[in-house]
């Protein structure tokens, strides 16, 4: 126990600071280990972030928070996808939603039955699109929610859903639960990383007034400046735009115009894409864009024109490089949050990268002895997380078949990692996913994404033909009417959300 760290400092209070002060708090409590989270209201929060995936829920049950509570605190909405327009072409629209399609039959993927009844659908001269067999998918278009909890019955799958909420007011309301629970919060700037001269650790973080902060862990959450991480400990990092292409976002909040949907918009645009997130009290929107093909006042127009609402805030811009830092934990020095990396919000993926980052850093929790083994492993495991992630995202602008913008033409003709080369070959030939269990986004999302923009395989499973075609097709209209039906009975978005919350939920 003489070894044990008696004292974490956290740098920075956004999203990923208070995140980490609030996991370290309650796994931590009734230990002697003191916490504390030094940050500057003058810097402030980068200020957006406003949609998840599910895994988000593992972290609020840890933190054992009341949903209800954190809805309504945090203007939360439910979100059961994301919906992609003009991605796979300029009027294609597809929702990659959080459950899986229809339900397998004879141990065959219900996707390879989809492609050969779609098949003999086109056939007849009849489109049938892959998201009428999703449970979210379906809920999501007709703006109908309800909580699984008892629900929908196997084998169509449960409804998975996540939030859609206001970053800022999560940061101060996980604020408020960690320092109920004795983390002390230290305001100013810091001037200076101090340390230590034999050993090259971070001693303590001196402040502008001449404070000084010491602690034995330090957890670099001070965003894009990674004052410790980057800075002081020199971690490298690797740019990836060669493969993402967009270095730019404005934002800009409007008023609602409408009941709030359950889901997440993706619009395509022509140099990046537009996000549309809409929450209780307002709708979250801004434009992700390239530099080399939009200048900051071309995209500000775009994004201006395309508000349903009035805005409600002049537009910010913000600029960033997509990637990842080569060693994330260094010494007594852990980076979470933007600190670490960052990978475009194209699939709401930075709050999933702090909560992991957190679980693994409890996992691997040290003492004052630093094991290099456990910061070895710490730092391959999140370098593979980020990877895979930014293969997903790579996914969506390389198989675009636009060609209308020159950023359009880039994406389509870029390079791409073998990863995604080979799993694009993969699913081409006979519509066969090999995406690794561990992934965030399992062969269901690389799905949604191929065939939502247009990707056709050129053959089906051969085991599918061991079907009868009349049980093929019985099989197929017994899923879609099981979803109908499922989900006429769902309440309305607005209406669930308004009760769940027990107050108004949006103002149009
Ligand atoms: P920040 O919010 O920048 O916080 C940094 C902290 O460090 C602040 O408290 C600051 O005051 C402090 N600090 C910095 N320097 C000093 C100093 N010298 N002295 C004292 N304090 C200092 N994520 C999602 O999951 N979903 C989304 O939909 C999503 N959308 C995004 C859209 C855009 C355009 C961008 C850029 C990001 C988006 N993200 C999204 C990512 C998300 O916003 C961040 O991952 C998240 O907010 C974490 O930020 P952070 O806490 O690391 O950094």
């Amino acid at each position: 126990m003489q070894n044990a760290i008696q004292h974490l400092v956290i740098a920075g209070g956004g999203t990923a600071g208070w995140m980490t002060a609030a996991a370290v708090s309650r796994a931590f409590a009734g230990s002697a280990l003191k916490i504390t989270l030094v940050e500057s209201e003058e810097i402030g929060t980068i200020g957006v972030g406003e949609a998840t995936v599910p895994s988000i829920h593992y972290f609020n049950l840890m933190l054992g928070i009341d949903q209800a509570h954190f809805m309504r605190t945090c203007q939360a909405t439910f979100k059961l996808g994301i919906e992609f327009v003009d991605w796979g072409d300029v009027g294609g629209r597809y929702i990659h939603p959080f459950t899986t399609y229809g339900c397998d039959l004879n141990n065959i993927y219900f996707h390879e039955l989809w492609l050969k009844y779609a098949g003999s659908m086109a056939a007849r001269g009849e489109t049938v699109s892959m998201d009428d067999y999703n449970l979210c998918c379906v809920a999501a278009r007709r703006g109908r929610f309800i909580h699984p909890v008892g629900g929908v019955p196997a084998p169509v799958g449960l409804l998975n859903y996540a939030f859609q909420f206001d970053a800022s007011l999560y940061a101060g309301f996980l604020r408020g639960y960690s320092e109920s629970r004795g983390v002390t919060r230290v305001e100013g700037k810091i001037a200076q990383v101090l340390q230590n001269g034999e050993t090259g650790d971070i001693q303590a973080l001196i402040m502008e007034d001449g404070r000084s902060v010491e602690g034995d862990l330090f957890v670099d959450c001070s965003g894009r400046q990674a004052l410790l991480i980057g800075q002081t400990l020199k971690s490298a990092y690797e740019d990836w735009r060669h493969w993402l292409p967009c270095d730019r976002a404005i934002a800009v909040p409007c008023a609602n115009v409408e009941e709030p949907v359950p889901y997440t918009r993706s619009t395509a645009d022509a140099a990046g894409w537009r996000w549309r997130i809409p929450l209780q009290h307002r709708v979250g929107n801004g434009y992700v864009y390239s530099s080399p093909f939009l200048d900051d006042d071309g995209a500000e127009r775009r994004l201006l024109d395309s508000l349903d609402g009035a805005a409600l805030s002049a537009p910010r811009r913000i600029s960033f490089v997509p990637g990842r830092r080569k060693e994330f934990w260094i010494k007594n020095c852990v980076a979470i949050g933007l600190a670490s990396g960052f990978l475009e919000p194209l699939e709401s993926t930075s709050i999933h990268l702090i909560q992991t980052a957190i679980l693994k850093l409890l996992a691997f929790f040290p003492d004052k002895g630093f094991e290099p083994a456990d910061i070895a492993a710490f730092n391959r495991h999140t370098q593979g997380e980020y990877e895979l992630l930014r293969d997903f995202l790579i996914l969506h602008y390389k198989i675009t078949q636009r060609a209308d913008t020159p950023f359009w033409r880039y994406c389509r003709d870029m390079d791409v990692p073998d990863a995604v080369r080979e799993a694009i070959e993969l699913f081409e030939a006979r519509g066969r996913m090999l995406i690794r269990a561990d992934h965030l986004f399992t062969g269901r999302s690389w799905l949604a994404v191929m065939l939502g923009q247009g990707l056709r395989p050129r053959g089906y499973d051969p085991l599918v033909d061991t079907i009868p075609d009349a049980d093929l097709h019985a099989h197929m209209n017994s899923v879609r009417n099981y979803i109908d039906q499922a989900t006429a009975a769902m309440p309305r978005h607005g209406d669930y959300l308004s009760r769940f919350c027990g107050q108004n939920s949006h103002a149009g």
